[in-house]
């Protein structure tokens, strides 16, 4: 929703008090607001990357840019969808979900109106044990304390998905908790439960701090069940977190997960996408010094990798004068 303060009510206001403002004619302000997720994560970073680029240029296209901390991934599209959120950071697998009506959003139908914007960066699914819980493969965690993420998060489907195919059950932990991913870590050095899983872009703080001061432990996700979730989805890829990119862990953690990808509602204008995906692209190498999990962007994979639903007209336009599409 696109809330605009039409410059009429506020000329009647100033009229009223007896004022007027040479000018105020023209003011017209429009909000617009990007959903994200935890504030440990990286979309909310990519969120506040992204408005600061976008309201550098207040004064030529009237747009005022605000993130929001959200549940996650679904919690944002189901917001679009209902018309409180103009923008949301979501994975591929739950972007593509929820454009057909697959998987979680069965019930709720396909979002026909659901429309791109561009993919950013990767998230593998990180897993991650309590240093004395001696996890040495995902399968260790049947019967321990396991935090599946809270409804609306991303990483909640996806890693329902990962149990759907290894033939367990939520029930198969002796606690399945879901707590939001700003609060697992803590969970985890306070012994409250011995591993989570969360998709997310690295490094990223929210793993950085078990990492740290706990020294928690990455752990693979490997074996005949993902290499059948990463053949049977074009959202999964397998993928490697680099040796040593967080403390107390000098191996590479084998791994598969998706993109996160910008999306928006085919409601919002043309004029509001293009000049978001403008502020972006350019300024682009600023964008990618605002968190380094942007370092290794690509503008010419940004605009088709990950991307299911189709792209908004707003967003093309501004590609397309680019040469990129
Ligand atoms: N991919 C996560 C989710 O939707 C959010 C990651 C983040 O906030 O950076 O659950």
């Amino acid at each position: 929703m696109i809330r605009v303060l039409g410059a009429t009510s506020l000329i009647a206001g100033l009229i009223a008090a007896g004022m007027m403002i040479p000018g105020a004619a023209q003011a017209q302000q429009k909000f617009v607001t990007i959903g994200t997720g935890g504030v440990t994560g990286v979309y909310y970073a990519a969120g506040g990357a992204i408005c600061r680029l976008l309201n550098k240029d207040r004064k030529a296209h009237g747009i005022r840019c605000s993130v929001e901390s959200t549940g996650g991934s679904a919690f944002n599209i189901n917001t679009i969808k209902a018309g409180e959120l103009d923008f949301g950071l979501a994975q591929s697998d739950v972007h593509f979900n929820a454009l057909k009506g697959e998987g979680p959003f069965k019930s709720g139908g396909a979002y026909g109106d659901l429309r791109s914007v561009f993919s950013v960066h990767p998230e593998p699914f990180t897993v991650v044990a309590r240093k004395e819980a001696n996890i040495g493969k995902f399968e260790d965690f049947k019967g321990k304390r396991f935090n599946v993420g809270n409804p609306g998060s991303g990483t909640r489907q996806s890693l329902e998905e990962l149990i759907g195919a290894l033939g367990w059950k939520l029930s198969d932990f002796s606690l399945a908790s879901e707590l939001k991913a700003d609060e697992h870590g803590p969970a985890l050095c306070d012994n409250k439960i011995d591993g989570f899983f969360y998709g997310v872009g690295h490094p990223s703080a929210n793993i950085q701090d078990p990492t740290t001061s706990c020294g928690a432990k990455l752990v693979s996700l490997t074996g005949p069940a993902v290499d059948k979730l990463v053949k049977d989805h074009s959202y999964y890829a397998k993928v490697t977190i680099p040796a040593g990119m967080y403390a107390n862990n000098p191996n590479p953690t084998e791994t598969y997960g998706v993109l996160a990808t910008m999306v928006t509602s085919a409601k919002t204008p043309d004029d509001v996408v293009y000049a978001l995906v403008k502020a972006v692209f350019e300024n682009f190498d600023e964008f990618k010094k605002l968190h380094p999990a942007f370092a290794n962007l690509d503008p010419k994979n940004m605009v088709k990798d990950g991307l299911s639903a189709p792209m908004h007209p707003g967003a093309a336009k501004y590609y397309k004068e680019r040469g990129w599409l």
